[in-house]
């Protein structure tokens, strides 16, 4: 008579070990009480999106916290999806955000010894646990073809019966091994399907970190574990690792929250002990009026690389998630002055989950928070490495003159309210360029534009006139002292309450003779400091310009 263990065997023949020796060879983690061993189980089909940055930045936190491990995990079972390359560019992508991959797949090597950690090379641990499966009749094989299978959806939709692969509705779940074993001998294609012991009428409580109990239908299906290409689904596979990985807190999308069941079916029919669970809500955008979820193909924030290119500085967009992930980080980080994600104690229990809302502006907020709040040398240093990937002219610009580009970057910098010019440092150049001679002879052929109301000839006096007035070795207020002397020869008011009593009897007012200067040494009306900016210029620069306005007046 045929028995399990000939089936078994005539399926995997070369299968020796059993569940025994995973889980000597994969041991207990030897780790402090209470810490948690996460993961980051992104597949390898496309980039790194803003959602899944989200995911392991939590899952790297959780581990963090709590003295754990953060590790990564390449699901690449689905090879249809694959995407060349995409698997080293997610890691280098962690590593832009300076997320910490403590074990796991590093692109090119890896580390840790509860590998492999790549799915597709660890055939041979899925191969052992489902021969052991079929030895304790937890699983399968079916040879349900691709028309038994859509006759079986027609046959319970018009029953308007759960859809799917159980019970009664499972085919071949009631073969004989005898049967079976003939089948496979003769060469019929097949997989191998989990045995559920489960009925959908009764219900299973689960503990999610974030959302407390629930109470979920059990799981009655008997699901694919082993594809006919000898891959392992993503229900079973990830139920393998997560345990003999010794994961103990798994942190993913919402998304998978309704499959849940079924992985707890899976744990428990193995008698493993299932981990911790925290499903985190997705990412969404407000889009005329409504939310939606985050979209790879509509919106240029979904993806990542949108956030590098552009020059946020990466951890900026992770102070900006973690505010996403606990209101009370906002608090922190007013009351803290402290825009460290290492010092703030993240929460699950606290994760908003109708918060996770992607908003552009605060990101800006914070992004300027954090550049503000750099040095210059910071500052110059990081611009000029991401502008060497993504921005020449910003890199012709540094390479003039580094010194100067830090002093540029210095306005009006080291104070206790510094200016918050820069969200990104895309945004730098178009705010300096005028510094650069060519590109101020640029802008200058572009026209300037000073305020109408006052005569062009009185701008060309005042102007002439105030090449005598610089003095750029004088103190601030010295200096504006000066350009105020200078202003009142040409009947500027230089008394900003008597100007506003009675602006008739002026030509304007010392702001509008600034804004002379200003416009005539950049080319536009808003800028930083003016005094700065006429330092780094020099005199002779500042009196160039200014002839060279006069000129086209
Ligand atoms: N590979 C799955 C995904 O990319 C991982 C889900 C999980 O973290 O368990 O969505």
């Amino acid at each position: 008579m045929i028995t399990k263990k000939d089936l078994a065997e005539l399926i995997f023949p070369d299968v020796n070990e059993t569940i025994e020796d995973l889980e000597k060879r994969y041991p207990e983690r030897n780790l402090e009480n209470g810490a948690f061993v996460t993961r980051f189980a992104p597949s390898p089909t496309g980039f790194l999106h803003t959602g899944s940055l989200f995911t392991a930045m939590i899952a790297s936190k959780c581990a963090k916290d709590t003295n754990g491990i953060f590790y990564l995990r390449l699901e690449d079972t689905d090879t249809k999806r694959e995407i060349e390359g995409s698997a080293n560019k997610l890691v280098e992508q962690l590593h832009e955000f300076n997320i910490d991959i403590n074990e796991g797949f590093l692109g090119d090597s890896f580390k840790g010894i509860y590998g492999p950690y790549v799915q597709s090379e660890r055939k041979n641990i899925y191969r052992t646990v489902i021969k052991d499966m079929i030895l304790k009749d937890l699983a399968y094989p079916d040879f349900a073809s691709e028309e038994e299978l859509q006759k079986l959806r027609e046959e319970q939709t018009a029953r308007k019966e759960i859809t799917g692969y159980y019970g009664k509705y499972a085919l071949y779940r009631g073969l004989s091994d005898e049967e079976a074993y003939n089948r496979i001998k003769n060469g019929d294609p097949y997989v191998i399907r989990f045995k559920s012991k489960g009925n959908h009428e009764n219900k299973i409580k689960v503990k999610d970190e974030i959302r407390g109990e629930l109470l979920l239908t059990e799981n009655d299906q008997d699901i694919v574990i082993l594809k006919s290409d000898g891959l392992p689904t993503y229900h079973f596979a990830h139920v393998c690792d997560d345990h003999f990985m010794r994961t103990n807190l798994v942190t993913r999308g919402e998304e998978w929250l309704p499959s849940l069941p079924i992985h707890i079916d899976i744990f428990r029919s193995l008698g493993f002990k299932p981990p911790k669970y925290a499903h985190l809500p997705v990412i969404m955008k407000m889009d005329e009026g409504k939310r939606r979820k985050l979209s790879k193909r509509k919106d240029s924030e979904a993806s990542v690389d949108y956030f590098l290119e552009k020059g946020y500085e990466p951890y900026s967009l992770l102070v900006y998630l973690m505010t996403i992930a606990n209101s009370n980080y906002e608090d922190f980080l007013v009351s803290q002055k402290d825009y460290s994600l290492d010092h703030f104690k993240f929460s699950l229990k606290k994760m908003s989950l109708d918060g996770a809302l992607f908003d552009n502006e605060k990101l800006n907020f914070y992004a300027k928070e954090i550049l503000s709040r750099m040095n210059k040398e910071e500052i110059a240093k990081k611009s000029y490495e991401w502008a060497k990937k993504y921005d020449q002219n910003l890199v012709n610009f540094i390479e003039k003159d580094y010194s100067k580009y830090e002093e540029i970057l210095n306005i009006e910098r080291e104070k206790k309210n510094p200016r918050k010019d820069y969200a990104k440092y895309s945004d730098i150049y178009e705010v300096i360029k005028f510094f650069d001679n060519d590109e101020y002879l640029k802008l200058l052929n572009n026209g300037f534009e000073f305020n109408p109301s006052i005569d062009k000839n009185v701008i060309k006096d005042f102007l002439n006139e105030y090449k005598n007035y610089i003095d750029l070795t004088l103190d601030e207020s010295t200096w504006y002292n000066k350009i105020k002397e200078c202003a009142a020869k040409f009947n500027f008011c230089i008394d900003m309450k008597a100007y506003k009593a009675d602006p008739s009897g002026y030509v304007g007012s010392i702001n509008d003779a600034c804004e002379i200067v200003r416009i005539v040494v950049t080319g536009r009306k808003v800028t930083p400091n003016l005094f700065a900016i006429l330092k780094i210029l020099t005199k002779e620069e500042v009196i160039r310009r200014i002839d060279l306005v006069i000129s086209r007046l």
